[in-house]
This record gives C-alpha cells, sequence and structure tokens, in this order.
C-alpha cells in the first residue's frame, strides 16, 4: 500500500521513480486521513535530514518538527477539508544553518477513494537571491536618481519611462510632463537627426547636444547614454549634463584668450584666425591689411609712464574701432586687432582702390586730433604698410609680413606715412633682416671705421671742429654709409653699443690732432635718442673721456631737436650736466623738426646746425632763404652759434657769408674722410686753430637773463 503499482500510459512505475528522484524537486506522498508519509524522493527526506526509507511512514508532523508542522497546518486543512490546491513560499533555515527559500505547493487527491497529499517543493534560493539583489540594485539606482545631480532619464524606444529630479530641476518640467513622451519632444529640431541617430544605433556613448529648457529655451547638454536591461526589457539610461556654464566660461576664457586685455580688442591670435577665414573664404574678394604702428608710443612710455601710455593706446583703440565701424557695410567690412605694444592691423574688404584709399584717409584722420592724456594733448602719427590680397600675398602670414615690411618702409621714410607693398619692398625688408644680423657681428668683429668732416669758418680759414661720422665697412657690400645701417641698429639696440665705440674712437683722434699741432681739437659725435635716454648716458660719457684724458672742451655732441623737445626736467638736467664738464652741445638738422622757442631757450644749447636741406636751395630759393635768415637771426638772438651743413658751393658759401653765417660744413670744404686722410688734409692745408668751445658770451646770457 506504500507502493505505487501499475503501468501509467507508456511509463512503467520504476520510470516514475526514477523520474521522482531525479527532478531537482522534492517530492512527498502523505495519507490524507493518516497524515503519514506514503512517499518521498530522496531529497525530500533530505530535507529533515533523513533518507527517504526513515521517511515513509512516519507522521507529517515528526517529519517537519510541531513548530513548523503548526505553521502550516492551515494550510494542509485547506488542501484535504476543502480540496483546493495550496501553494506558499517558506524559509526554512537548513541544519547548517544556511537559509534556504522554498517554494511549497499542496495538491490533494481523492480520485482512487484513497485520499493523498501530494507535496511538491521547490528550492527557489536561488531565484529569490537574484529578485532581492534586483530589489535592491533597483532601491539603490533609484537613491542614485534622486541624489545624482546631473539629470537623469530611462526610455524605451525613445519614450520616457521615469526621470529623476535633477532632470526636472533642469529643464523645468515636471516629472509628469516628461514620462510618456518622446525623448525628441525635449531636444531641439536641429539636433533630432543626431540623438535619433544615436537612438537607432543604440551604442553606449556621451556626446554635447542641446536640449529644451521649459522657460529658456535651448541649451547646451551632455548625454551619457548606457543600455540597462530590467525585467527582461531594454532600456536606455541617459544622464544629461548642464554644460551652460561650462560653455560660458569656455567662451569667457576663449575671449580672453583671444581678446587684448587693455584695449578689448581682438589679439594676434584672433587675427590669424580672422584673415585664415578669410583667405578661405573667396579668392576673388579683394581684401586690404592694413598694419598699423604709432610712432611715438615708446616716447610717451618713457617719458610720461606706462600707464600714460596705456590711456593713449585705449583712447587710440577706441577711435579706430570706432573709425572701422563707421566705415563697415555689408559690402565692405572694415576689421580691427591690436597684435603689439604699439602695433594695430584692420582687415578691409574693399571694392576698389578708390575706397581703399578713402578709408586709408579716414583711419590716418584718427591721428589727427591730439589725444587727452592725464591732463595733456598728446600728438601722435602711425606708419602705416598696406598689403591687398591677393595680389601682394595669399596666405595670412605673407600678408601680414609684406604689410609689415611696408609699415617698416613707412617709418623710415619719415614716419606719418602710408606705404603699400611692393616687390622692391620685400627685397628691403630682407635687407633690413640681414643687416641686422650682420651688425651684430660687425659690433664684434672689426668692421666699423669713423670719418671725419671739418667744421670751419665762413672762410674756409680757420677749423672750428670736426664732426665724427661713422661707417660700416661691410665685408660683402662695402663701405656702407649710415643711412643704411643706424635706423636698423637702434631697432636692434646696437646702437648703444656702437655708440661707446664711436665716441672712444673719435676721441683717440682728438689725441692724435692735439698731437700734431691742433691743440684745440673739438669732434663733434652725433647721438640716437636711445643712446641719450639710456641710463647712465651722463656718467658713461663722462667715463669715456677720463679713459682718454681729455677735458670736455675737446667734445661737442649733436642732438636733435626731438631728442630735446621730448620731455620735462630730465632732459635739461642731463644737458646741464653735461654742459658742466664743459661739453659743448648741439642741435642736428635744425629747422626740420618742431622746436618749441621758448623750450630752445631754456636748453643750455651752444650751436644749431641748419639743416642742409635749406642750404640746398640757397641762394635762388625765397623761402630757404628766409629761413636760413630767421635761424640766424634766432642764433644771434640766443647767443648760440649757427652753423650752416651742407655747403657744396661757392654761391652758397658767398650767400650765408652775407647773412652773416659764420660756421660751415660741407662739401665745398671737405668730405668726411678717414682719420689718415683727414690728419692729411689738415696738415696739407694752412689753417687757425681759434678757439671754437662754449661761448664765454653764453654765460653772459645766462646772468643777463638772471638765471
Ligand atoms: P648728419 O649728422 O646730418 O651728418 C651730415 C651728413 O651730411 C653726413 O652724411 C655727411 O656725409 C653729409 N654731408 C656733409 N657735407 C655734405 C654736402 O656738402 N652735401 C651733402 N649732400 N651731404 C653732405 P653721412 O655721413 O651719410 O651721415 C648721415 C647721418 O647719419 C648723419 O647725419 C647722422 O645723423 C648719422 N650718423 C653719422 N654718424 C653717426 C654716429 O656715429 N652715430 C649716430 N647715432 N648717427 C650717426
Ligand atoms: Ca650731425
Ligand atoms: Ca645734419
Amino acid at each position: 500500500m506504500d507502493r505505487i503499482e501499475g503501468a501509467v500510459g507508456d511509463i512503467s512505475l520504476s520510470d516514475l521513480k526514477q523520474l521522482a528522484e531525479n527532478v531537482p524537486v522534492m517530492l512527498a506522498v502523505f495519507d490524507a486521513a493518516s497524515l503519514r508519509c506514503v512517499y518521498a524522493n530522496e531529497r525530500y527526506a533530505a530535507l529533515s535530514d533523513r533518507s527517504a526509507a526513515q521517511t515513509v511512514g512516519e507522521p507529517f508532523e515528526s517529519i517537519v518538527g510541531s513548530a513548523t508542522f503548526s505553521k502550516i497546518k492551515h494550510h494542509i486543512d485547506r488542501a484535504i477539508v476543502r480540496g483546493e490546491s495550496v501553494s506558499y513560499t517558506r524559509t526554512i533555515e537548513m541544519p547548517g544553518g544556511e537559509l534556504r527559500h522554498l517554494d511549497v505547493s499542496f495538491a490533494p487527491d481523492a480520485s482512487n477513494g484513497v485520499g493523498r497529499l501530494y507535496v511538491l517543493i521547490s528550492d527557489v534560493t536561488r531565484h529569490r537571491a537574484a529578485e532581492i539583489a534586483l530589489e535592491q540594485s533597483v532601491e539603490r539606482l533609484r537613491k542614485f536618481m534622486a541624489a545624482s545631480e546631473e539629470g537623469i532619464a530611462f526610455h524605451i524606444d525613445g519614450v520616457i519611462t521615469d526621470v529623476n529630479h535633477a532632470l526636472t530641476q533642469m529643464l523645468g518640467y515636471s516629472a509628469d510632463e516628461f514620462i510618456g513622451k518622446t525623448t525628441l519632444a525635449f531636444v531641439p529640431t536641429e539636433e533630432h537627426q543626431r540623438v535619433s541617430a544615436v537612438i537607432k544605433s543604440g551604442v553606449e556613448t556621451a556626446y554635447e547636444s542641446r536640449a529644451i529648457h521649459k522657460v529658456r529655451g535651448s541649451i547646451p547638454v551632455e548625454y551619457t547614454v548606457r543600455n540597462m536591461v530590467w525585467a527582461g526589457i531594454f532600456q536606455r539610461m541617459v544622464i544629461v549634463r548642464d554644460l551652460s556654464e561650462r560653455k560660458s566660461s569656455e567662451q569667457r576664457i576663449r575671449f580672453l584668450a583671444l581678446h587684448d586685455a587693455l584695449s578689448g580688442l581682438p589679439n594676434r591670435a584672433s587675427l590669424d584666425e580672422h584673415l585664415a577665414e578669410l583667405v578661405a573664404a573667396d579668392s576673388n574678394r579683394k581684401f586690404a591689411t592694413l598694419f598699423i604702428d604709432v610712432d611715438q608710443l615708446k616716447r610717451v612710455n618713457d617719458s610720461l609712464g606706462h600707464a600714460a601710455g596705456d590711456a593713449l593706446l585705449s583712447q587710440l583703440s577706441k577711435r579706430l574701432s570706432q573709425q572701422c565701424e563707421a566705415a563697415s557695410a555689408p559690402q565692405h567690412e572694415a576689421w580691427l586687432a591690436r597684435i603689439g605694444g604699439d602695433e594695430f592691423v584692420i582687415t578691409y574688404l574693399m571694392r576698389d582702390y578708390v575706397d581703399l584709399h578713402r578709408f586709408v584717409d579716414s583711419i590716418m584722420q584718427c591721428f589727427d586730433a591730439p589725444i587727452p592724456v592725464e591732463h595733456r594733448d598728446i600728438r601722435v602719427s602711425a606708419s602705416v604698410g598696406i598689403t591687398v590680397y591677393p595680389k601682394d600675398g595669399t596666405t595670412p602670414s605673407q600678408l601680414l609680413k609684406n604689410a609689415d615690411a611696408a609699415m617698416y618702409v613707412a617709418k623710415a621714410d619719415g614716419r606719418d606715412t602710408v606705404r603699400f607693398f611692393d616687390e622692391s619692398l620685400a627685397r628691403r625688408a630682407d635687407l633690413v633682416l640681414e643687416t641686422s644680423q650682420a651688425l651684430a657681428i660687425a659690433v664684434q668683429g672689426d668692421q666699423f671705421r669713423l670719418f671725419f668732416q671739418p667744421l670751419l669758418s665762413a672762410d674756409g680759414k680757420e677749423l672750428l671742429g670736426a664732426e665724427a661720422l661713422l661707417r660700416w665697412q661691410h665685408p660683402v657690400r662695402g663701405l656702407l654709409a649710415p643711412d643704411e645701417f643706424i635706423q636698423i641698429a637702434e631697432e636692434g639696440h646696437l646702437i648703444v653699443t656702437i655708440g661707446q665705440w664711436v665716441l672712444a674712437e673719435a676721441l683717440r683722434h682728438v689725441k692724435l690732432w692735439k698731437s700734431l699741432g691742433w691743440h684745440n681739437a673739438r669732434v663733434s659725435v652725433n647721438l640716437s635718442s636711445n643712446e641719450f635716454s639710456e641710463a647712465g648716458f651722463v656718467a658713461s660719457v663722462s667715463q669715456a673721456l677720463a679713459d682718454a684724458e681729455l677735458d670736455g672742451t675737446h667734445l661737442e655732441l649733436e642732438f636733435t631737436e626731438r631728442m630735446l623737445m621730448d620731455d620735462k626736467g630730465e632732459t635739461r638736467n642731463s644737458l646741464e650736466e653735461l654742459k658742466a664738464t664743459g661739453i659743448g652741445l648741439s642741435i642736428d638738422d635744425f629747422g626740420t623738426g618742431f622746436s618749441s622757442f621758448s623750450r630752445l631757450r631754456a636748453m643750455p644749447i651752444d650751436t644749431l646746425k641748419i639743416d642742409q636741406s635749406f642750404v640746398a636751395d640757397l641762394p635762388e630759393s625765397h623761402s630757404a632763404l628766409a629761413v636760413v635768415t630767421a635761424l640766424l637771426q634766432l642764433g644771434r638772438g640766443l647767443s648760440i652759434d649757427v652753423l650752416a651743413e651742407g655747403v657744396e658751393n661757392e654761391s652758397q658759401r658767398e650767400c650765408l657769408e652775407l647773412l652773416g653765417c659764420a660756421m660751415m660744413q660741407g662739401y665745398l670744404f671737405a668730405k668726411p674722410m678717414s682719420g689718415e686722410e683727414f690728419c692729411a688734409w689738415m696738415q696739407a692745408h694752412r689753417l687757425r686753430y681759434p678757439y671754437a668751445g662754449p661761448r664765454v658770451r653764453h654765460h653772459h646770457r645766462r646772468a643777463l637773463s638772471g638765471r
């Protein structure tokens, strides 16, 4: 009676037993009336740590233990009394202490009159663990979503199923407004294609795009997309990061990187970008590149300080950019950048050359009116070099380089000048570069020569001095005059070293001349403004005199008007110091600058040298006559000697003598000569050597004017 007998269908009883032993289920059969075990497989028996043989015949209660029995009794009753199938889940503790989750089913059967209770138990411990893990991860994800500052949305095939709080904050919609909508409803149209491509591809990726904020409209975001399979459903998790702030700080950084801090104008880097765009845009569109250099900025910085220089620059920037704005129309646009201390560049989309010239004039006008800086009006001028695309260059760097070269020539040609680039300028620019490199070598090597040109009385019989004129014995180009290298030396700051050499060499010759009988020999040395403004200049001159064991009366220094008019007290102090050592001071090229006479009167000057351009036009030119006459009168009025430079012929000399000019210099008497030639010339001419230094009457002048 505890055996199942007979065959079932095609399988035998032993088949069934075999099966019952091998299914991963615990099986038992109880007698419904007695609740004793009729059959149990080994798995079932093992639950209560027995064998199947030990289990069969035992009462239910003793198999499961009375505590458990009372807990499940109602399930048993339901199955037996009501004849219902009952399922429940139970967690039991195994003898080893391990917890197991069991799905228990009771199935009653009274079909053959013998009441049976079938018990089927499956161990779902592993499933349950997975379920718990899932529940926990859902919980974790929920917490993570809630805590995340980044917006998170889930969508299935592009339809939003869940969003977190951060996303509602970020985009201004409530969760309800999100859920059920398509993701694309929150993406601006222009980004639809990209976003749907990503959704369709199903790849895990991160990319920058945009989202629509309920109020603010389109904002920059980064989407990070991850795939998840959730309860068997493929879902996409999208993390949304708001880039607005990063974008705006990026923009700020980009602005700073592309703009000049002082003027707020585009800088060199953005000029390069802009030019590249212009060149790339359309090769038929002519545009001009104006390279503008502010001539006197260094002077302003040196004499008034950098704050003043900065103020000047920012005012000038304003003027230029206003002018560019005014000149800009769709057809001809002007674009301004500041690319260096005193350098601006304007690109101008031009219609034709007439149009360009008009524009250039309007830019030059920016320099006409004085600029008020720190309660004074400062006048500056500009040297401008211009290239036109594509004629003068087809790349940004060519256009700029050539415009720079043209600017350089404009500057060399006397500042306040506009120069268009042409090929000869390119050669000249190359020459400049080459020269400055060669000069650096010349300074060290022994390539400089000093020539001398006598200064004489009007009758040519008295030797009043000699002007030292520099020559460069260039190894390839031969003997070069200063015009070919002085300016370049000034820019490369080599002039200071060269000047020191000139001074020492000049004084060496003075000693030689003295030994040849010119006892009060005087040499005139030309100065460049860079030398004079160098700190310690006065001391270095004194040192040179001391080294040569000469006193100041043997030396005269030639300044230009510009050098003297530039500043306030400092120049005068330096001049007074030089003067105190007996050195003579003269103003070179007089009449070409803009000396204010009141300023001139205050300077301790001994000699004015009338510029050779006036002398050249004598005696025919009335205006030259007028100027020379006026300068001679000025000299007499201020008790300053006046010398005429560049006297080339007898009629000039005669005219000057008649006008009362007592000192002359020029080819008529002698050209500049090498040191030896000069000595030979001196000895060949029977000259008188009167004292020609600073006149005693200057001291009278001071005494008379009460100073
Ligand atoms: P500068 O001081 O005006 O010198 C006079 C220039 O006129 C010299 O040119 C001289 O050779 C030239 N000259 C003299 N007599 C006549 C004449 O009758 N007719 C004509 N047409 N020219 C005459 P150079 O030697 O070429 O010097 C040019 C300039 O270079 C000088 O002009 C001076 O400003 C500068 N320079 C010369 N030597 C030095 C130097 O050692 N240091 C500095 N810083 N500048 C120098
Ligand atoms: Ca001179
Ligand atoms: Ca001169």
